[in-house]
């Protein structure tokens, strides 16, 4: 069987971050994702300016790790892949020195969830102390394994340009991306030779003493990870790239193949988890880690349909007349604050405020000035948003018309008027 390096040419695009619109997605999605995904058109998300992260600047989250105070799980073919760039190597070391790594990949301890939750808990997401991904470079600000996160990672935005649309639809590219992952990441494990099923029975087991599986400082016991090595112990990037191997050679069957793949679990081990988390912290477990005994995990087609319609939801331009929310207040950028001069290039501001006539700001927003002149035809007049009202001359200028009018209405800032 060829060699990862064999497979994978340095300047392959699998080692890249894919660019789609103002976003980047790792590598892998251009096989693993619906060839129809990669021409949908997706929300800018102009407001997650990570980079210069609004959360740290103006809020209470910590500049160094924002919102990376979070154990992400990453796919072994995926950290295999990521082994292939000198930084993706230093990560596996690290997963492997802190116990952080599973035959599956990256993968937080029973303790460490219970920290996650801890953190929901105190409302400290964004601040913690305890929980920090390890794959973040604290020096640069930048993920080591970006072409590789996973699909939380790589879907996660604090401020969507379409609020609770932009949401649901952010919400279900991950649920897809992740069953893919887990899916591919499981079957890839099979394919290579990794006895799967005796994995999960060694879960089973484990369940029966969940106090000897974490590390009191975080990670996995020594104990438990022996068991779920096994024979693979000791060669821990050889597996990680053999998964990556044969994801390479399958890369133009990955969706077929995650389609027909049944996902394996442990649900004693679950269960042990989750009857595991202190009663002060029963709250914050997501009610799906509470699913039925039987459920079993949708197919990745079907939750592409469920993405597709979430994606019409964004663009589409509803009937009815709209008028300019009484909550908004146009007016000038002074270029007084942070927030105002780093967007001077606009020179009007949004402001949204909780009521009408109120003093408490729920969000703003910075415009150019062709988006105040078509917000301002909104002010005394209710509009249709049909073919007539695209046509007119003063709103042409604004560039990408349909985007920002989607996202007006999204965000309520254009309202329905209710004619009695
Ligand atoms: S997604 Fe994270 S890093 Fe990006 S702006 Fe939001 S909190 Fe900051
Ligand atoms: S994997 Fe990268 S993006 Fe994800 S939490 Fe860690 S550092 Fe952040």
């Amino acid at each position: 069987m060829p060699t990862l390096q064999q497979l994978v040419a340095p300047d392959d695009p699998m080692l890249r971050a894919l660019r789609l619109g103002n976003h980047q997605f790792p590598g892998i999605w251009n096989h693993m994702m619906p060839r129809e995904f990669l021409g949908l058109k997706l929300p800018d998300e102009r407001r997650a300016t990570c980079m210069n992260c609004p959360k740290s600047c103006y809020e209470d989250y910590r500049p160094d790790y924002r919102c990376c105070t979070y154990h992400p799980k990453v796919p072994s073919f995926l950290l295999g892949l990521a082994s292939l760039t000198p930084s993706g190597e230093k990560v596996i070391q690290k997963l492997i020195d802190t116990s952080a790594l599973l035959p599956e990949g990256m993968h937080h301890a029973p303790a460490q969830w219970v920290d996650y939750l801890d953190d929901l808990e105190h409302e400290s997401f964004g601040k913690s102390q305890k929980v920090l991904c390890p794959n973040l470079e604290v020096e640069t600000g930048y993920c080591m394994i970006h072409a590789f996160r996973n699909s939380v990672c790589s879907t996660f935005y604090c401020y969507k340009d379409h609020g609770d649309l932009g949401d649901a639809f952010w919400g279900h590219v991950q649920t897809l991306g992740s069953q893919l992952e887990m899916a591919l990441g499981q079957w890839s494990l099979e394919a290579v030779g990794f006895d799967l099923l005796g994995y999960f029975k060694t879960f089973d087991r484990l369940a029966r003493r969940m106090q000897d599986v974490s590390r009191p400082d975080g990670g996995w016991q020594k104990e438990a990870l022996e068991q779920l090595w096994g024979s693979w112990a000791g060669r821990e990037l050889e597996l990680m790239r053999a998964c990556a191997s044969v994801i390479v050679e399958q890369k133009d069957n990955l969706w077929d193949i995650a389609n027909s793949y049944q996902i394996k679990e442990s649900k004693a081990f679950d269960k042990a988890m989750v009857k595991s988390v202190p009663k002060r912290l029963k709250d914050q477990v997501d009610p799906e880690d509470l699913d039925e005994e039987d459920a079993e995990a949708a197919r990745p087609r079907e939750l592409w349909l469920q993405l597709l319609k979430s994606y019409h939801k964004l663009w589409d331009l509803p009937e009815g007349y709209y008028h300019l929310n009484p909550r908004v207040v146009l007016s000038v950028n002074e270029q007084a604050d942070a927030s105002e001069k780093y967007y001077a290039a606009n020179p009007f501001c949004l402001s949204f405020f909780t009521r009408k006539d109120g003093k408490t700001l729920d969000w703003r927003q910075f415009l150019t000035a062709p988006q105040k002149e078509l917000l301002d035809l909104f002010r005394d007049e209710a509009h249709q948003l049909d073919w007539r009202f695209l046509m007119r001359d003063e709103i042409k200028k604004v560039p990408q018309l349909k985007e920002f009018l989607t996202e007006m209405l999204a965000q309520k800032v254009l309202i329905k008027r209710v004619y009695h």
